[in-house]
């Protein structure tokens, strides 16, 4: 070979090199991992979608259409033909294989709370309607009516499930935790670098960093935070009176329920802000959390492995135990327990 024919060869191995560390490795990191975030309106809530990564705005779509095929197919109470209103109408019905997963684990804390969740409690739900904009509460004899426990009239035999005709299921107090379980597996699909979404109250934080998350300031009308607190990936999901509630006599009436009096819960809590590796049990848990108070909703965590924040209306912040030094107080009106 000559000399001239050598060193076009090696100039052209240079270039082929270079070429292909451009494209492996320069594009990747400037062009395509790209920032991207959009806001849509399912399941009753605003749901919003903060991604890196390649083809984002394709990543997004598919995670609202996510969102809305549980809402539509799965969970909704009140979309004809939905999975949970079939379940309503018939007393039984056999459910896909998400609605299924969703009612068990939530059976799951229903049992392991005493009952403080109870996703059997749809018909004491519609009576408050607080969401629905109800303005006085309903009389003492209404309440008693549907007050008691409800979840173990609910049973599951493969993939049917069936539930008594005086229970009727509600699963907005954990829906919304479950969607960022589905929200997940999108983000693994589609080799995100980073995502945060949240579904109302329920928040997804994936990636390799650690996120800081804030705890929203439980006085109406604030978009301010009282804390954060350093982790890392995890799903986090808050239950605050300030959400949903009416005034009457003085009397705030908010949508937590306690199922066995039948009114909304008065324990002093604002709010309670659960953070589990699964999006369904941090939403179960802060619901349920909330009913328990503190020192039992502290032991329910224990036994799901999960972390909690518990916000007082005398302006006391209690943690579990090994999440107290993540905790950071920026509101100065609010300490430590
Ligand atoms: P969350 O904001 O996750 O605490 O869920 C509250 C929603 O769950 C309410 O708007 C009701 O639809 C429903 N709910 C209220 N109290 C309970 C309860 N004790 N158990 C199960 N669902 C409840
Ligand atoms: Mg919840």
């Amino acid at each position: 070979m000559n000399k001239k024919r050598v060193a076009f060869i090696a100039f052209g191995a240079i270039i082929a090199v270079c070429f292909i560390c451009f494209v492996c490795f320069v594009i990747p990191k400037s062009g395509l991992n790209k920032e991207y975030s959009e806001t849509a309106f399912y399941m009753d809530t605003t749901v919003t979608v903060k991604i890196i990564g390649e083809n984002c705005e394709e990543t997004a779509k598919a995670m609202f259409n996510t969102v809305d095929v549980l809402e539509k197919f799965c969970l909704s109470r009140t979309v004809e033909g939905s999975d949970i209103f079939n379940i309503n109408l018939n007393g039984n019905a056999e459910v896909s294989d998400q609605t299924l997963e969703a009612i068990t684990l939530s059976l799951d804390v229903c049992k392991r709370s005493n009952g403080a969740l109870d996703i059997g409690i749809g018909s004491l739900v519609d009576l408050w309607s607080v969401t629905s904009g109800r303005s006085t509460p309903p009389s003492a004899d209404e309440v008693a009516a549907l007050s008691g426990n409800k979840y173990d009239l609910i049973s599951v035999d493969g993939s049917i499930v069936t539930i008594d005709k005086s229970g009727l299921l509600d699963l907005g107090a954990v829906g919304k935790g479950y969607a960022c379980d589905r929200i997940h597996e999108v983000a693994e699909m589609a080799g995100l670098k980073k995502a945060v979404v949240s579904v109302g109250g329920s928040i997804l934080f994936y990636g390799d960093d650690d996120f800081t998350v804030g705890i929203a300031s439980p006085e109406r009308g604030s978009t301010d935070y009282i804390a954060t607190i350093s982790i890392p990936a995890c799903c986090v999901s808050t239950s605050g009176t300030y959400e949903r509630f009416f005034d009457y006599d003085g009397v705030c009436y908010h949508h937590i329920l306690n199922p066995v009096t039948g009114y909304p819960v008065q324990n002093g809590l604002t709010s309670v802000t659960v953070i589990s590796e699964n999006g369904l049990i941090s939403d179960a848990l802060s619901t349920a959390c909330f009913v328990l108070g503190i020192e039992k909703g502290k032991e329910l965590c224990k036994e799901y492995g999960c972390q909690a924040v518990f916000v007082t209306d005398d302006k006391l912040v209690y943690t579990t135990d090994s999440i107290r030094d993540s905790v950071n107080l920026i509101d100065s009106e609010y300490r430590f327990a």
